[in-house]
Order: structure tokens, then sequence, then C-alpha cells
């Protein structure tokens, strides 16, 4: 069994975010790093392969990013891949999520994975959909927000979260699953993981090697378009009550809530 994670570099959560006015791009300089919620999908990978029954032999990394990205290929090699795939040329600069998607199943059929793993989200493009965009390409079943997942015979038997409860779903692999954060809590990588992880093999893919034609992906294969980037109107300012005493200062909220009719 082989099992492959999509994972992705974000701006750093300390750095500021801001779009590049002129392609109305993420402006992605400055730091760097694993979009956290990858971690929860390596970690799901790893467990399966600390199960015996599940006979995993293999995890592969996979991104699509500008060079730097390797960076975070490593750190998901130091968190418990065996080896990763990069897909990395000019031509993908600028992909929207469907191309992204296109080119990223185009990797997967090369790397023949019985099971993708992805993240819920990443924390800058925010999409929540791209797992499921991989999937259709793939035409493998696809499943989001799943917080509990087994393998057996051939299948994968997922809890998926939903607003009234959770659903059983069982999926004939090969299959697609995005992993909702609540499914584990991601280890820290050892020292040694994380010096090991620059010698462990990575494979760089073009378009090219890929056989997807350049009109297919990067700004000439998208279709999404940034039309107008503007700042959220500003909101009136917040009335702040400082806690000193907790009975008065419920009085006083009651007093807020009761002025303006709430209550
Ligand atoms: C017009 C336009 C131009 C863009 N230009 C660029 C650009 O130049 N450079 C750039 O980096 N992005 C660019 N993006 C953003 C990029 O297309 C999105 O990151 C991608 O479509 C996925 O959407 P998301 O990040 O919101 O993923 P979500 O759907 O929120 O992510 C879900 C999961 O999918 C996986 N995933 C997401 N992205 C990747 C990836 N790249 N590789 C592997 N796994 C992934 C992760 O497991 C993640 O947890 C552009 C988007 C648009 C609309």
């Amino acid at each position: 069994m082989r099992i492959a994670v999509l994972v992705k570099e974000i701006p750093d959560a300390t750095v500021r975010k801001r779009l590049d006015p002129r392609s109305g791009r993420l402006e992605r300089s400055g730091e760097r790093t694993l979009n956290p919620h990858d971690a929860h999908a390596i970690e799901a990978a790893v467990r399966l392969r600390e199960t015996p029954s599940a006979a995993v032999e293999e995890i592969v990394a996979v991104t699509m990013g500008p060079a730097s990205a390797s960076r975070a290929l490593h750190r998901a090699v130091s968190l418990g891949a065996d080896r990763s795939v990069h897909l990395c040329d000019d031509a993908f600069a600028g992909s929207d999520l469907i191309a992204t998607a296109q080119a990223l199943a185009a990797a997967l059929e090369r790397i023949e994975p019985d099971l993708v793993l992805a993240g819920q989200q990443s924390d800058d493009g925010e999409c929540y959909a791209l797992g499921a965009a991989v999937g259709e390409y793939l035409h493998w079943p696809a499943l989001t927000q799943v917080v509990a997942l087994e393998l057996r015979d051939g299948r994968v038997r997922c809890a998926r979260q939903a607003e009234y409860g959770y659903d059983t779903v069982e999926l004939e692999l090969p299959a697609l699953v995005g992993v909702g954060d609540a499914l584990n809590e991601p280890r820290y990588p050892s020292l040694k993981a994380i010096m090991g992880a620059r010698n462990r093999p990575l494979e760089t893919l073009t378009a090219a090697d890929l056989g997807i034609a350049l009109d297919q992906v990067g700004a000439a294969g998208s279709r999404a378009r940034w039309v107008g980037v503007k700042q959220p109107a500003r909101r009136p300012q917040a009335t702040m009550i400082e806690d000193r005493d907790a009975e008065e200062t419920v009085a006083r909220i009651i007093a807020w809530l009761d002025e303006r009719r709430v209550i």
C-alpha cells in the first residue's frame, strides 16, 4: 500500500498577508512554512503505517509550488514521509484551484498511490476544495472533513464530521481523503529526523514531465481572475467592558444589551 500526502507551503502565520496590487495574487515573499493542517494528513499516514494490518509500504509527500516549497517537503519528510515529489515549473505560477488540481492529479497518476490524504484547508487560500477537485480529475471517490479512518479489505472506512453528527462512509481504494484537524494531534519531529530529511529522495517534475500542455496550467490555464481588491468596511468601535468585579460586569453587560433591546 502506498499513501500520497498533499502538502502546501504557505506564508508563515506571523507574516502580514498582502495581495500584490499588480497581479492580484498573494504576495509570497518572506518566511514560509508547511501548511499546519497538512501535518494532520501526514500524521494520519504515519499512524496507518504503524498499524501492521494496513501494510503501508511507502508515504510520499507531494506539493506544487515554487522552488522554496522544497522546504515544506523536507518538513513533511521529517514528520514521517519516506520521499517527496515537487511539481516545480514557472509554467505553474498563477494556477487557480482547478489548474492546481489538474497538475497534482497528473503527478498522482504517475506516483500510483492507493490512498491520497490532504489537509482540510490551506491557511492562505482557504478554498477547502482542492482535495475534491483532485478526486474528480482522478475519477476516484473523495471525502472531506474525515475525523477517523481505518483501512480494511481494500477499503477505507471513514467518520465524516457533519453539522448533525457523524456520517460513516466506506470508500473503495484508490480514494482521496481530506482529513479534519480533529483526526489527530501531529507529533513533533525528532532532531535526527529534521537533519535526515534533506537526504531523502526528492523528485522534481515539470509540466512537460507530466505531459501537461502549457495552456492547461498557470495563468493561461486558469479561469479564476482577481477583478478587484478593497479593504473591508470599518466597523464602529467596540464597547469594552473591563471585568473588575464579576457582578458589576454582568450588570453592565445586561444594561448594554437591554438598552439595545437585544434582551
Ligand atoms: C487566479 C489565481 C492565481 C493563483 N496564483 C498562485 C501562484 O502563483 N502561486 C501559488 O502558490 N498559488 C497561487 N494561487 C493559489 C492556488 O491556486 C491555491 O493555493 C490552490 O488552488 C489550492 O487552493 P487552496 O490553497 O485554497 O487549497 P485548499 O482547498 O484550502 O487546500 C486543501 C488541501 O489541499 C492541499 N493543497 C492545496 N494546495 C496545494 C498545493 N499547491 N500542492 C499540494 N497540495 C495542496 C493541502 O493538503 C491542503 O490542506 C492562485 C489562485 C488563483 C485563484
